[in-house]
């Protein structure tokens, strides 16, 4: 089958499984998802399915990224937050609905091979940062939109401070990986609103960078 006929299909899986927001499936229908698969994955790249990417992560399913998505509610006016860029896949979809993304990972490997992709498909509004997520990025707070995808056992506290007043964060939550839900908290006034989205299955969200690429980051040294 063509790619566009697979593409197709799966946007009209996504409507299916309750995606109505157009905004949304339009962008996930400009950004080709093989983009930003492994060679060895690609013919799956417009299954409803998750994707290895390397060092244990996951490319989101499609349905996921699509929800996710259409619960943060971005527009062309905001700024929005992303905590583990991987593949870099959520970021450029993203990348076609709001103002400027600003993205964060913790594997200087998977940032590289993801910005290399932004610049191929000049996607030009989205920043990167090699770094630790639970941090966030003050010198940029605060954020209409923040997306976490990676699973923490608690919201992470530094993140919901950098949340613009009426902004919002979409975040799997959970202590285990059979037991997270994902969430949408909303600040309004001095109150957080939180809503159940239904149950997911990330990865965790792991605290600071990997120990040798701190180490050799203190030396000034590479990896590559
Ligand atoms: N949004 C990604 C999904 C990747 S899976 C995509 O579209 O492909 C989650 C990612 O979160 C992984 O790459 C993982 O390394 C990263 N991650 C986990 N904990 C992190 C942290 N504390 N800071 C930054 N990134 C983190």
């Amino acid at each position: 089958m063509m790619v566009a006929s697979r593409k197709i299909r799966l946007i009209m899986e996504l409507r299916r499984g309750g995606i109505a927001d157009t905004d949304v499936l339009s962008a996930i229908e400009r950004i080709p998802r093989e983009a930003f698969t492994p060679d060895s994955f690609r013919h799956q790249a417009y299954e409803n399915v998750a994707i290895p990417i390397g060092q244990g992560q996951t490319l989101s399913q499609p349905q996921v990224v699509a929800l996710m998505t259409q619960a943060l509610g971005a527009s062309r006016r905001t700024k929005v937050l992303e905590i583990g860029t991987g593949s870099g896949y959520q970021a450029a979809v993203l990348s076609r609905l709001c103002r400027r993304v600003y993205t964060i990972e913790r594997f200087k490997d998977l940032l590289e091979t993801a910005e290399r992709r932004f610049l191929d498909l000049r996607l030009h509004n989205i920043t990167t940062r090699h770094g630790d997520g639970w941090k966030g990025w003050p010198e940029q707070a605060p954020f209409d939109r923040i997306m976490i995808t990676a699973a923490a056992a608690d919201v992470p506290a530094a993140l919901v401070d950098q949340l613009a007043e009426g902004g919002r964060m979409v975040l799997p939550v959970g202590r285990s990986s059979r037991d997270q839900a994902l969430l949408s908290l909303r600040r309004e006034g001095g109150e957080i609103v939180e809503e159940h989205l239904g149950d997911v299955r990330f990865v965790p969200l792991v605290e600071g960078v990997p120990e040798e690429e701190a180490y050799f980051a203190q030396r000034g040294g590479s990896l590559a």
